[in-house]
């Protein structure tokens, strides 16, 4: 049997009518850039965040970007970012001219450990970015203390955690995205909520955040051809934001979906010594974007999975300090121990909403037996 990694044409193939339906729709009234679809889609995902505001933007990278330009963050400012994550966190750190300052993980989360974030902080520092790593929240309320003690602004990257909760010691929840001054969502096709190519989105519940976001995206716009400030072009595509309106109807079932696969995974695997399984925080309503799993045999054990027909993935197999594009920030092997140990140990099981029953009983079953037959 073959496993694929991930298996997007199944999804499209379900909702194919619907998706064409939109895309017709779309082309019949050839109105693609901004308008109707894009500011219903932007309610709707405020809505679905319990958010105020919502801004599409191009990228989950410029969601990133623009919110970090809309709290006047720049030149000779920093922002504190995990050391383990997608690249984008940092890189629209660096694109605005300030330089990202890394904090390590907490090692069994994977996510930003709230602890060292203080040892961080200097008199430049402006904001903490949160990731909401693999659709798990960051353990976010001693993270916005941190910020309100420092008064620094907060923007979460909760591009993997679309309907991701955090609930607070005090009580209450929030979803990912809601609880800074900015939450950043991107829409490229693998996340919990994927576009049929890029798209992104910035929630808020600042209503000056929110218009500066608005002239950011759209050439620094006031009126047609007023531009008060000197923008960008970063906008969410008509056609996307038609599409994503469809998708949204079924993202709750879709991380139901995926959190039922990650209990199977975690009932099955939980006997196997030499797994490290995913940690489920009681704070978090955690969305699986992926189900990362570690093991000292990593490398060894994806390809024998491999050579059984069973596709897997790395997130992430370099720490952002020591990338090559980071080179120029001084930092070396050895300065973030948990974000390395966990480069080299990390990798993520197939989990999608359209997986079957019968390739879940074989992903476990051929992990199980690599195990058994002690071959590793
Ligand atoms: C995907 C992702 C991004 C960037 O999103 P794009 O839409 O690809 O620009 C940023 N941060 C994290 C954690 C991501 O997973």
């Amino acid at each position: 049997m073959k496993v694929k990694f991930l298996d997007l044409s199944r999804q499209h193939s379900g909702l194919r009518k619907n998706l064409e339906r939109s895309f017709s729709n779309s082309i019949r009234r050839s109105h693609f850039i901004l308008g109707k679809d894009v500011s219903l889609f932007e309610r709707e995902f405020a809505d679905f965040c319990s958010a105020k505001y919502a801004v599409g933007v191009n990228s989950g990278t410029d969601a990133l970007f623009l919110s970090l330009l809309s709290l006047g963050i720049g030149q000779g400012d920093e922002v504190i970012v995990p050391v383990f994550t997608f690249i984008a966190t940092a890189m629209a750190v660096s694109h605005t001219g300030a330089r990202p300052v890394f904090v390590d993980i907490n090692p069994s989360n994977y996510n930003i450990d709230a602890n060292k974030i203080e040892g961080a902080i200097t008199p430049k520092t402006k904001a903490i970015i949160p990731v909401h790593l693999f659709g798990q929240a960051a353990d976010m309320q001693p993270i916005l203390d941190i910020a309100a003690k420092h008064n620094l602004n907060v923007i979460e990257d909760a591009c993997q955690a679309h309907g991701s909760k955090y609930k607070f010691p005090a009580g209450g929840e929030k979803f990912a995205g809601n609880m800074g001054d900015a939450g950043c969502f991107s829409f490229y096709p693998t996340k919990n909520l994927g576009a049929c190519g890029d798209g992104g989105l910035v929630t808020t519940n600042n209503e000056n955040v929110y218009k500066k976001l608005l002239m950011l995206r759209d050439c620094g716009r006031k009126l047609r051809y007023e531009h008060s400030i000197i923008g960008y072009n970063s906008r969410l595509d008509a056609i996307q934001a038609a599409i994503l309106r469809k998708k949204l109807k079924q993202l709750n079932k879709w991380n139901q979906k995926r959190r039922s696969i990650a209990a199977i995974y975690t009932k099955a695997l939980q006997g196997v010594p030499e797994l490290i399984l995913p940690a489920q925080e009681n704070y978090a309503y955690h969305v699986y974007n992926s189900y990362t799993i570690r093991a000292n045999s990593r490398n060894e054990l994806c390809e024998k999975l491999g050579k059984n027909g069973i596709g897997t993935s790395i997130y992430y197999d370099i720490a952002l300090h020591l990338q090559e594009a980071y080179k120029n920030l001084g930092y070396k092997k050895g300065d973030f121990l948990n974000a390395e140990k966990a480069s080299r140990q990390v990798f993520s099981l197939p989990l999608h909403p359209y997986l079957l029953d019968k390739e879940i009983k074989f992903v476990i079953k051929s992990l199980t037996n690599l195990f058994k037959r002690g071959g590793l």
